[in-house]
């Protein structure tokens, strides 16, 4: 069998849910025994987005191999539940800079370079790259932006060049638009719809469905107007009504239909029907708590929601996993200070401190890991996280009052965190960070090989600076362990308190991984530990449903 390609663009807004759509339908086709995956493409100029802040992009989603990547791409591994690589986002930057490279060495000699077709040529190449490697029978590519923006239009331009060159039946489109609500004149209104596909086909690409997003039921009548002025099938307009869950969409385009019309149009109809029991006992525990804990995250890009994204998912999981609803509250690090750290914290059940990069939020987040290690509250540190405790435990501790970490205070007598040799001379911020899988061995008799069931297990990374081991001595004599090492490198990876009943800091980033069906393990244990605090604290963690 051909590989077969859907394409999904969206119009009239961003934020429409393009990404669970396309992961959705993933999730479908894989559901039915197909070897999918997804891709993204993206039209800023960034290279990639590591360099981005999340304020402006959301969270930088790291692969296996040490690509950094738009956040969608951990909707796809959690949806997938397959691991994704750098082959899976591009971007314009990335476009660019492979044909500008090919110029200089001359393999355009005597032509002019221009956006059709060696833009083009080198789009298309990407979007059908990893369908060349017969290891996948679908790939699903999402464009990211709104269709009739400048930057998308050289994306748009190759599908509609694919769309010609790939025979009819492995080749599909799908639109994704909003179908506004009007709660004053009880309405809902298709003419954004229209003229976003409008704008689509005068671009040269037809879709073959639509996906209305949209907050009230379509009625047949509406989707019947939208199929006649958008020249699609009848039964082609389909409705994305807001759901409860992320997790609910593919559930919701089941019903919809959405993956037997795919598969109808790829003259794929034999298929078993998609197994998603899985997914659906996952659900069935989301939505049926039985006990309930407060967590607090401390971070400094708490505004928005997509920069804590794979934190928050995990919590998710980690949540139904024990039954458990789980109420993250973010807590701005900027303005939690020794004073008044028992008040911002004092009804939470457990604390996670978040990554990060710059000084913004140091010291309160070094005011929220002495808080929770003093009042034994069971205590997470992710990457700055991690770092930060180390500094907490060697100023309190230690006495070493003006241990930092050289990131932000590189004239400390006390650089208890660190660059690695390799890192002092590089000089490029982007892509030049210690990034993917890396193995990490634990100790055997410590919280984190008890947490994993295992001694050896792999996690990706993203950062520059490293516990410096001149001080392990002193720390672990101190009663802080290092548990986790990397083992080629010997660099350290996670640091226990054993006397304290939770406190675990890890240097990677464990939230990438998790997935509704494979909960990350840390997670899932450090809401267990915050459900037994709740329950020493106030003598229940049972679940009580909140006043509407
Ligand atoms: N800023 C720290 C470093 O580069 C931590 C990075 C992070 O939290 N992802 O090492």
């Amino acid at each position: 069998m051909n590989t077969k390609y859907v394409f999904v663009t969206g119009g009239v807004a961003s934020s429409l849910g393009k990404g669970i759509i396309a992961a959705s339908l993933a999730k479908l086709l894989q559901a039915r025994g197909l070897r999918v995956t997804i891709q993204k493409f993206d039209p800023y100029i960034n290279i990639d987005p590591g360099t981005l802040n999340p304020y402006e992009h959301g969270e930088c989603y790291v692969t296996d191999d040490g690509a950094e990547t738009d956040l969608d791409l951990g909707h796809y591994e959690r949806f997938l539940g397959v691991h994704t690589s750098k082959a899976n986002n591009v971007t314009t930057g990335r476009i660019y800079n492979a044909v500008i490279r090919k110029e200089r060495e001359g393999a355009y000699l005597g032509k002019t370079v221009q956006i059709v077709p060696h833009i083009t040529d080198e789009i298309k190449r990407r979007m059908l790259l990893l369908g060349r490697t017969g290891k996948y029978d679908i790939v699903v590519t999402e464009v990211g932006g709104t269709v009739g923006d400048m930057e998308s239009q050289p994306f748009i331009e190759s599908i509609r060049q694919l769309q010609w060159e790939l025979p009819d039946e492995d080749f599909i489109s799908i639109h994704l638009t909003l179908v506004p609500y009007l709660r004053a004149a009880k309405e809902l209104k298709t003419k954004p719809t229209q003229h976003s596909v409008q704008a689509l086909q005068q671009a040269g690409v037809h879709p073959d469905i639509i996906v209305c997003r949209t907050e009230m039921p379509l009625s047949s009548d509406i989707r019947r107007k939208v199929a006649l002025f958008c020249n699609v099938k009848p039964g082609h307009v389909i409705q994305s009504i807001d759901a409860p869950s992320i997790y609910q969409v593919p559930l919701n385009m089941e019903e919809e239909r959405l993956d037997e019309m795919v598969l109808e149009h790829f003259g794929l109809n034999h298929l078993p029907d998609p197994d998603i029991a899985p997914l659906k006992a996952f659900l069935d525990k989301l939505y049926n708590p039985k006990k309930m804990v407060d967590i607090a995250l401390v971070g400094k890009y708490v505004e928005l929601q997509d920069a804590y994204k794979s934190i928050l998912e995990s919590f998710i999981h980690a949540g139904a996993a024990n039954d458990c609803k789980v109420r993250v509250h973010t807590v701005q690090a900027e303005y939690v200070n020794d004073s008044n750290v028992a008040g911002k914290l004092g009804d939470m059940d457990a604390i996670l401190v978040a990554p990060g990069f710059g000084e913004r939020g140091l010291e309160g987040k070094i005011a929220s890991i002495k808080y929770a290690r003093e009042n034994n509250v069971p205590f997470f540190g992710i990457c700055l996280g991690m770092q930060m405790c180390i500094v907490e435990f060697a100023r309190d501790v230690l006495g070493l009052s003006d241990a930092a970490s050289t990131e932000l205070h590189p004239e400390t007598t006390n650089p208890v965190i660190d660059l690695m040799e390799d890192q002092k001379c590089t000089t490029i911020k982007g892509g030049t960070m210690r990034l993917g899988a890396y193995d990490c061995k634990l100790d055997k008799d410590s919280l984190a090989a008890k947490i994993y069931g295992t001694d050896l297990i792999s996690e990706r990374h993203r950062h520059r600076y490293e516990f410096n081991s001149d001080y392990l001595g002193k720390i672990e004599a101190a009663g802080m362990k290092a548990t986790g090492r990397n083992p080629e490198t010997g660099l350290v990876e996670i640091v226990e308190i054993p006397s304290h009943p939770f406190f675990i800091g890890v240097q990677f980033h464990p939230e990438l991984m998790s997935t509704p069906e494979k909960p990350q393990p840390i997670f899932v244990a450090f809401v267990k530990a915050a459900i037994d605090n709740r329950i020493a604290r106030k003598g229940s963690a049972d679940f009580v449903a909140e006043e509407a």
